[in-house]
């Protein structure tokens, strides 16, 4: 006994010595990553080459090492000139939570909130769009009719149920005068104990609401909606910017 301990003891403490090397030599290279993809989002903004800063900076969110305090607000800005307006307000959002008015780009990231106004009101008012600003389409499971014919919820395919009036045995009890039990057949179920499904009615199918869709009749789509009934699609935009939630540094 007295042997086991020590040894066990001095195992623990390399296994700890080794992960504590395994997380440096893991994220050593990541953060040097990070300030280099953030430089070149960066200047990709400057020759006002959104689409590019746009994946640099997708890079660093699909990273999961802390991004730089500054990057929600250039990450605004750029999705701002992308017109993806509701995920830019997210970020900026996120920068003002983040480090008030302390951050760098504080009157910037303002004035930017300022612009996103009419825009996100465009957005809100517009029947043909989700609340991202992403164009509405008809679903194709149930041609925008919001109900699709599927198996019947209630007898799972059965097309019939238990009779609830004899709780499916086909025959009831009475006592009688004498408080004897007789049994009775059901009349319900002709002493079948089933009744044909008053959901499906027997045909085992039922119209309820699109799965597909929620019973919505619409999906959305990955095309910015120009709010206009007619449907000229402004924008194609093949990658869609999920806001998550964010690891960030604490600002100085
Ligand atoms: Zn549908
Ligand atoms: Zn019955
Ligand atoms: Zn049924
Ligand atoms: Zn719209």
């Amino acid at each position: 006994m007295n042997i086991r301990i020590p040894i066990h003891t001095s195992f623990c403490f390399l296994i700890f010595f080794f992960s504590v090397s395994l997380l440096h030599g893991q994220t050593g290279p990541n953060l040097g990553t990070t300030s280099r993809l953030m430089n070149q989002a960066v200047q990709a903004m400057e020759r006002e080459e959104f689409q590019t800063a746009n994946e640099l900076f997708r890079q660093i969110l699909d990273s999961s090492v802390p991004i730089p305090p500054e990057m929600p607000y250039y990450f605004a800005k750029t999705l701002f000139e992308l017109e993806q307006y509701s995920n830019s307000a997210n970020f900026l959002q996120k920068y003002l939570d983040l480090n008030g008015f302390k951050g760098e780009h504080y009157q910037e990231a303002k004035k930017l909130q300022t612009q996103l106004e009419v825009p996100l009101s465009e957005i809100k008012a517009c029947n043909f769009c989700d609340r991202m600003g992403y164009r509405l389409k008809t679903c194709g499971t149930c041609n925008g009719s919001k109900e699709v014919q599927q198996d019947c919820s209630l007898c799972r395919l059965a097309g019939v149920v238990g009779c609830s009036r004899c709780a499916g045995k086909g025959v009831v009890t009475k006592k009688n005068v004498f408080n004897i039990v007789e049994y009775y057949d059901c009349e319900r179920c002709n002493a079948t104990g089933r009744l044909v499904c008053p959901r499906c009615e027997g045909s085992k199918v039922e119209f309820g609401d699109c799965k597909t869709c929620d019973g919505d009749g619409e999906i959305t789509s990955d095309q910015l909606c120009d709010h206009r009934e007619s449907g000229d699609l402004t924008h194609f935009q093949n990658i869609r910017t999920s806001f998550k939630t964010l690891v960030l540094h604490s600002h100085p």
